[in-house]
This record gives C-alpha cells, structure tokens and sequence, in this order.
C-alpha cells in the first residue's frame, strides 16, 4: 500500500515538474516573441517620429528668416508707405533676409484695400538689390490665393478682440508663405506679405538629402518613405527611387502639420524586411535555441532523477525478495539434514536401506547447500571486487570438450540431447580456468532450468582473426525482447505471471556473475532470443596473437592431454 502510494507521488512529481518546465519555458518563449514586437514596435515609432523631425526641421527653416516680425512695432507702416513708398527699415531687414532664403523666391507686399485678384491692380514688389519694395503690377496669380486666404483667416483671429500678435502666418499649400501685418492697438490689419515658395528647390534640393539621410538606402534600412502630392498622385521625392509607390506597402501616412503648410503633400513610410526586424528576429530564434537546449536538459535530468530513483527502488526490491529467498533456500536443505542427521543419532533408524537413503538425503542437500553458497561468494567476490583472475592460455575448444565428456552423465540422466560443434581448436585466449568454468556451468545451467520438452543443448566453438567466440543454444522457452537488456543485472529475473521462468527457481545472480566473469576476463557475451524457440548466448573471448603466446605457457595442452576423450567436430551426444 505505502510503496504504491509512494510511486504514485513520485508520478505526480514528476508530471508537476514537467508541466512546470513547459509551462515556463510556453511563457518564455511568449515573452520573448512579446519583447521583439514591441522592439520593432518601438523601432517603427521611431522611424515615424523621424518624419515628425523632418517636418519641424523644414517647417523651422522657412520660418526662420521671418521670426523677428512678431516684436516689431508695425503701426508706422501705413505712414511710412504714404510718406516714402517704402516699408520701415526694420521690416526690410527681415525681407532682406527671407530673401536670401533658398526656399522663397520672390517677395511681395499688398497693402491692405488693394486686391491683388485684380490683374490690374497694383502692388508692391521686393527688390533685395535695393532692398526697397516698388510698385508692380507683374506678379503671380498665386498671391491672390495666398493674400485672400490670410485676410479671411486673420478677420476670423481680429474678430475676437482678444488677439495680442503683430501678424498672422499662413502658408497657401506647398505655393507661398503669408504674413498679414497687423495693428494690435486698432486691432486691424495693415497688408500682407506674400513670399513664393521655391517647390523645385524643396522637391528636388530639401527632400531628397533628408530622406536619405534618416532613412538610407531601403536595402540597408529596410525602409521605403515617400513624399507624394495626393491631389496630382504624383511622388515628389523619395529615399530609394527603386521601390515604386504602392499602397498596399505603405505602413503609415502623416501629413505635414502646420497651417496649410504643403497641404497637398504627404509622408507614406513603408517597412519592408528591415535589418533591424532581422536582426530582432535572429536575437530571438538564438534565445528559442537556448531555451530549447535548457528545457531539453531539464527534462532529461528530470526524467533520468525520475527512472534512476525507479531502478533504484526495483533493485532495493528484488535485493528484498532475494534475501528472503535465499533464507528460505538455506532454511530448507538445513532442516532435512537436521531431520536425518537426528533420526540416525536417535539410533531411530536401523535399515541399513534406510540409512543409506538418509545418508544420499544429508550428502543432496549438502551439495545443493554448498552451490547455492559458492554463488552468494561468488557474488560477494564480484561485487567487493575480489575476483583475483589467474589468467593463462587456453583453448576454447579444449576446455568445453573436458567439460561436456566429465558432464555426460549429468546431461544424460537429465535427458538432454547435447551437440558440440566447432570450427576451431587451436586458438588460444588467455582466462582464468575457474571463471570460465563458472560461466560454462551458469550458461548450461540456465539452459536446461529454462528448458521444457526440446531438451536440446548446442555448443558451438569459432574464431576470427582477433576473437575466440562459444555459443551455447538452447531449445527452451526463450526471453521476451524488453527481458533481454535486463537479464544481466543482479537480482533480475523474468517474472510474467504466465511465463514458466516465474515457476523455475532461481535467485536473478547466475548471469550477472556471468556478465561480470566474462568482463574480466577481457570479453563480452550476447544473448539473441526468441520466445517459445530458445535462446543462444555468445561470449567473445580476444584471441592470443602468436608472439604472445611465445610468453605464456600453453597450460591448457598438458592439462587436456590427460582427458583424452576430446570431442571431435561435430559430434553428437544424446542424453
Ligand atoms: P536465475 O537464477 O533466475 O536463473 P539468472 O541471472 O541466471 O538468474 O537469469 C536471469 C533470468 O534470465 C532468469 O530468471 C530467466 O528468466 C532468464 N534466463 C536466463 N537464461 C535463460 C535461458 N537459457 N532461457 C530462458 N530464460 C533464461
């Protein structure tokens, strides 16, 4: 009940531990996508207060040169045009000024009462050679406009009485710059400044250098803007001439601010894949990597806490149930030697039929008694690391002959048909004798425990060019594929309900001992079996090269000699 329990919190556990780890790392990656919109997010804000500047930057150039205006004192110019024909000084100097603006052209004054709409009129033209106004009555339609549109506008401010400036600046569009001189004290107008605006110069000389100045090459920005008249659908200027204006790529418009400042004209701005977007997105897949990486890693070392802790809790157990196997295993054979050694020291048992039975009773169970401590030392000696190996040179082939004639009675009375097959008997390969015999007796043992009616047994001798190879084969009822990993750990046994290996006893040590015994010696061994046909483990043993053996002293030569019996290749035995 409590180990059940147990593994069920170790479950929930690990599966809070895994949730936990998506969980972060689902908010992390979300975070990470948030933090590179609102980096592009803030990179494209920026861009678009960049046309912001330009259009401060433009707006401050144009005015700048008519800044003074507003703190000169404008009532003498009624007067002074009257008495001189001329503007008072002061106002010259700013029109001197204005007039070496790149962005105006030509500069005109419209006194006020004199309707420059009238092609006949006459109004008053600046001559910065002089720096005089004279009377013209050459000048452009477009002062009409421009004269027209600041008189409505500047009533509008006068009829308030509250306005407290000089002058009023309106721009008519992208064509001229007006200023309606004012007299605050009679709160009325005086006349109107109209200075022509120079749109080639701004087309072709402003834009172009600040477009490519904020904006570069759109190749290297990513960015596309375009100044366009929208009234005509005409592109005045742009940063990157090969990218033609398209709707659908403009990502946003902004219109010039200002009274009637270039009214016609905006700015269209257009992200394409900018390097920035890029670069953001590379930052972003290289933090995804090592996110990925780390929850990788975390999960791995979770899972690999989680199944070292389930191993370690299934090893605990089968140590359990072997230590109370192995009492009872002890306990048994004990008891009917108790039982007999009792019943012949009572002076019970007098048959001398009898007494001989007790007598083979105390000697079986003796030995079974002693084969099952020799596998517990055996264990023991493994496990602490005191498995001396008194290796020499044998040959395979050899040492399974004498084993497989002094055993014969044994396969014999137990029925097993044995076969020997071998392909070579001359190789030497250096082991302890003991420790094979060890595994030879383990592997057989097996073969005949986990055998039922095929009572076949096949032993098999080979070499290649480095390795000396023995199989052993047996007919009987097979390890399932997911056993076979397992089967050479300590205290691993196949335990399916139904399977007949559950039925056989056995402790789970015979082929860890095995494993271990054939590692030592410098070999490995394999098992390759199929359920219900049987089973064949191979154990590779490396081959004793020519000038070692020169060395060594070919033990196994004099110690087979005696045992004449050698089996030949291929010859059978039946039990
Ligand atoms: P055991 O004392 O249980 O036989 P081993 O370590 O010798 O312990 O074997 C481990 C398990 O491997 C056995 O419990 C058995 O299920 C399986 N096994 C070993 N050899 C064979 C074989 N020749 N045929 C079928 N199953 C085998």
């Amino acid at each position: 009940m409590k180990v059940l329990r147990n593994r069920g919190v170790r479950w929930v556990l690990l599966m809070t531990g895994l949730v936990a780890i998506i969980a972060l790392t689902g908010m992390n990656v979300l975070s990470l996508y948030d933090l590179r919109d609102r980096m592009v997010e803030s990179e494209e804000e920026r861009r678009i207060d960049q046309l912001d500047e330009i259009n401060d930057t433009i707006r401050n150039q144009i005015i700048s040169p008519l800044r003074g205006l507003s703190k000169i004192e404008l009532e003498p110019i009624e007067s002074s045009i009257q008495q001189t024909g001329e503007l008072p000084e002061n106002i010259l100097e700013v029109l001197a000024k204005s007039s070496e603006s790149p962005y105006f052209n030509d500069i005109y004054f419209t006194p006020e009462g004199t309707d420059p709409c009238d092609e006949n009129s006459t109004i008053y033209k600046y001559d910065p050679s002089q720096n005089q106004i004279n009377p013209t009555d050459d000048f452009p339609q477009l002062v009409c406009g421009g004269v027209g549109l600041t008189r409505t506008k500047t009533q509008i401010l006068l009829n308030d009485f509250n306005f407290r400036w000089n002058n009023n600046f309106e721009f008519d569009t992208h064509r001229s710059a007006n200023i309606g001189l004012i007299n605050p004290i009679e709160n009325r107008m005086l006349g109107v400044l109209t200075l022509t605006l120079d749109e080639e110069y701004i087309i072709n000389e402003v834009f172009p250098p600040f477009l490519t100045n904020y904006f570069g090459k759109s190749s290297e920005s990513g960015i596309v803007v375009w100044v366009r008249d929208w009234t005509s659908d005409e592109v005045l200027a742009t940063n990157d001439p090969s990218v033609s204006y398209d709707r659908d790529l403009v990502d946003h418009r902004m219109g010039f601010s200002g009274s009637g400042f270039f009214d016609n004209w905006s700015l269209y701005i257009a992200f394409l894949q900018s390097p920035v977007t890029n670069a953001y997105n590379a930052t972003l897949v290289k933090n995804l990597v090592v996110l990925g990486v780390a929850m990788l890693f975390l999960t791995g070392a979770l899972i690999f806490m989680f199944v070292t802790a389930q191993r370690e809790r299934q090893l605990a157990q089968r140590q359990a149930s072997f230590l109370a196997n192995v009492t009872h295993e002890l306990k048994t054979p004990l008891a009917v030697m108790q039982a007999a050694g009792e019943n012949i020291s009572d002076g019970r048992v007098t048959d001398p039929v009898r007494l001989k039975q007790y007598g083979e009773h105390i000697y079986n169970e003796s030995i079974r008694l002693r084969g099952m401590i020799e596998k517990l030392l055996d264990v023991a000696r493994v496990d602490s690391g005191q498995n001396m190996i008194k290796a020499a040179p044998y040959k395979l082939h050899d040492l399974l002959s004498t084993y497989l004639s002094e055993n014969r009675d044994y396969f014999e009375n137990k029925g097993f048909e044995i076969k020997f097959k071998s392909n070579d008997e001359a190789s030497l390969t250096m082991i302890d004798r003991g420790n094979f015999e060890t595994i030879l007796s383990n592997l057989t043992e097996n073969a005949i425990k986990y055998s039922t009616d095929d009572k076949y047994i096949e032993y098999q001798v080979s070499a290649n060019d480095d390795n000396v190879f023995f199989s052993i084969t047996d007919h009987g009822i097979g390890i399932p594929k997911r056993a076979q990993k397992n089967i050479f750990k300590k205290f691993y046994r196949v335990e399916d309900s139904d399977s007949m290996s559950t039925k056989v006893k056995g402790h789970g040590l015979g082929l860890s001992i095995v494993k271990n015994m054939v590692e030592m010696n410098g070999g490995n061994i394999e098992v390759k079996s199929t359920p219900g046909k049987g089973t064949t483990f191979v154990v590779r043993f490396p081959k004793l090269m020519k000038e070692e053996v020169q060395a060594e002293q070919v033990q196994s030569s004099a110690e087979d000699s005696s045992s004449k019996q050698t089996i030949n290749n291929q010859t059978e035995y039946v039990g």
